[in-house]
């Protein structure tokens, strides 16, 4: 390992033990990660954490040894956090969560963004794949509980999408495939008409269906820019993203 992985790894990151895995479906990891101080995280609902994937291994070079994850669950009496993985990139972290066992040693940081719970609004539309599920679970969660909330949860097998933590299932899941715009479309139109008082979607996930919705949204729905939350996950000419 070189100086500088070495400094990244003692003073900008901090360690967790992973402490329990599962598979939840055929393309998907939860992944338990345990940490004295995240007891005393300061969270809010949408934060996720830049994982140190490939610390220690030096045929990867140290730009791209960092991958992002939201925390899908956080439980601050036992100072563990969840995370929800897919598996679909066939990059370095899904390799990682594939081979990672109860015991790794995983280095971290918290990060805020501004992919968050916005509970200012009366009606919510979620729209993402399966990357974005854990995320968006998280958010509805911490919406004041009379928010209506519509869903369009996608992947190109339904079977893949798995549900909350709590084991609820309170979002609409659809086979779609890549890259499904006119599939979503034609989901939102029928959809947003059932909506209420002040709207509001969030839309996570592939960066090509972010850019796309929030322009269908802006400009053939004229909603402002507040009300339209969009978070790129990954990018099929890229890796990694953050
Ligand atoms: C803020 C934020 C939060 C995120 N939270 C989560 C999360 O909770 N769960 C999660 O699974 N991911 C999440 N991601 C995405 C994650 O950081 C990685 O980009 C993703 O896991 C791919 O990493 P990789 O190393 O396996 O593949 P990479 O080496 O990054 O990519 C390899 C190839 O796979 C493609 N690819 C990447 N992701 C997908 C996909 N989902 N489906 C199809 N092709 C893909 C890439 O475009 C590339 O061509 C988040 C990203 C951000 C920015």
């Amino acid at each position: 390992m070189g100086i500088i992985e070495n400094i990244v790894k003692k003073v900008v990151l901090q360690e967790a033990v992973i402490i329990a895995k599962t598979q939840l479906s055929e393309s998907a990891y939860r992944i338990r990660l345990q940490n004295d101080n995240i007891a005393k995280a300061d969270f809010i609902p949408g934060y996720f954490l830049r994982l140190g994937i490939g610390i220690g291994k030096d045929d990867i070079p140290l730009k791209d040894k960092v991958r992002s994850y939201s925390v899908w669950g956080l439980n601050k009496s036992n100072g563990h956090i969840d995370l929800a993985i897919a598996t679909h990139s066939k990059g370095i972290g899904a390799e990682w969560t594939k081979e990672s066992k109860s015991g790794d040693k995983v280095y971290f940081k918290w990060k805020k963004g501004n992919f968050l719970v916005d509970d200012t609004a009366d009606s919510y539309l979620m729209i993402g794949d399966l990357s974005a599920l854990s995320h968006l679970y998280m958010i509805r969660r911490n919406l004041s509980r009379d928010k209506k909330i519509e869903s369009v949860l996608y992947s190109q097998h339904q079977g893949e999408l798995f549900p909350d933590i709590d084991g609820a299932t309170p979002f609409d899941f659809y086979e779609m495939p890549q890259n499904p715009y006119d599939e979503l479309i034609s989901r939102v139109k029928e959809v947003v008409p059932k909506m209420t008082g002040k709207k509001m979607v969030y839309i996570g996930g592939d960066s090509r269906i972010c850019i796309a919705l929030n322009q269908y949204f802006r400009k053939e729905l004229h909603w402002k820019p507040k009300q339209i939350k969009t978070k790129p996950f990954w990018n099929p000419d890229k890796k990694g993203l953050e």
